[in-house]
């Protein structure tokens, strides 16, 4: 009998690829449909840190990643070994981690968050009484800390796609247009770009804001994130004029490595059952990476229900 493969593609990854995939979503969307997917094996075109979620979630299945090389500077940027001495620095806090982290980081975490849902768990725990330390993605804390007025001890690593953008740049896109424009950015950007920002948000976020503009077409719409998600949004609203964020004067750039290693070679081979298996895992590593992440499935049911 033939083997059911399910292939998963991020926004981020090219529209070819996008085209391959059974599902196209974000990191939380993927993650849910790879849990709930009947499959024996799934091919997440994606980084690794995705398609190791993937695996935590779907222990049954096999889940491929179509190339190796496939990570990610937030997940290269910590060191677990530091990152276990810091937690027990702060024992008598709460660690919420982002979801873009390595299994072992996700064993050593509390909690994980989605940039969809950040504000509200960091909110919850609060509210709650508790103190927060917040990992891995340097930029994504320092805006909640700034937005809310916490006062949480960051891990310092960045996604290196959305660090480039920078305030200068986006000024100088700013002076040429006339008349009325707006920004909307990933909170994996630096503080100075996100206090400027008509919208923060997830990458879907980003996309439904883009879907539900009710400005004039004829203004820009700057989004700072990974250049994958434009072909979505120009999809979905072709009467906008959406524009990358630019990383310096005139460049409309900034892509990330690692998910554009998703090739279509890659991904044919991967469906065909090649490519880096998640088989490395034990089951002691993926229990104690899914209690944060099932912490924050169910928050999420109960809070968005
Ligand atoms: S865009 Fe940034 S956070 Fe996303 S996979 Fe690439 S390096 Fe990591």
């Amino acid at each position: 009998m033939s083997k059911r493969v399910v292939t998963l593609a991020h926004y981020y990854t090219t529209p070819e690829i996008q085209g391959m995939a059974d599902k196209v979503g974000d990191s939380l969307e993927l993650s849910l449909f790879a849990r709930d997917a009947q499959a024996d094996i799934i091919v997440f075109a994606g980084v690794r840190f995705m398609a190791e979620t993937a695996k935590i979630l779907n222990p049954q299945a096999e889940v491929i990643l179509p190339d190796a090389g496939s990570t990610c500077s937030l997940v290269t940027q910590t060191d677990v070994n530091a990152l276990r001495a810091w937690r027990e620095r702060h024992t008598d806090y709460v660690h919420v981690s982002y979801i873009n982290s390595s299994a072992e980081h996700k064993a050593l975490s509390d909690w994980i968050v989605t940039s969809r849902n950040v504000d509200d768990i960091i909110a919850h725990l609060y509210a709650e009484g508790k103190k927060v330390i917040f990992s891995p993605d340097r930029n994504m804390g320092a805006y909640l800390n700034y937005q809310y007025g916490y006062d949480m001890p960051l891990w310092s690593a960045v996604c290196e796609v959305h660090d480039k953008f920078n305030e200068a740049a986006l000024q100088a896109a700013f002076a040429e247009v006339e008349g009325p424009y707006s920004l909307i950015a990933h909170p994996e950007s630096p503080l100075p770009v996100l206090k400027q920002a008509h919208y923060v948000g997830s990458t879907s976020g980003m996309l439904n804001w883009v879907k539900a503009y009710q400005g004039a077409v004829t203004a820009p719409i700057f989004v700072a994130t990974e250049d994958g998600i434009l072909f979505n949004m120009s999809q979905a609203r072709p009467d906008l004029d959406l524009r990358q964020a630019p990383i310096y004067a005139g460049c409309q750039c900034n892509s990330c490595p690692y998910m554009k290693m998703n090739t279509i070679e890659a991904v044919r081979r991967a469906q065909a059952g090649e490519g880096t298996r998640i088989d490395y895992l034990s089951p002691e590593q993926m229990d104690a990476a899914r209690l944060p992440i099932e912490r924050m499935l169910e928050f999420s049911q109960r809070y968005y229900a």
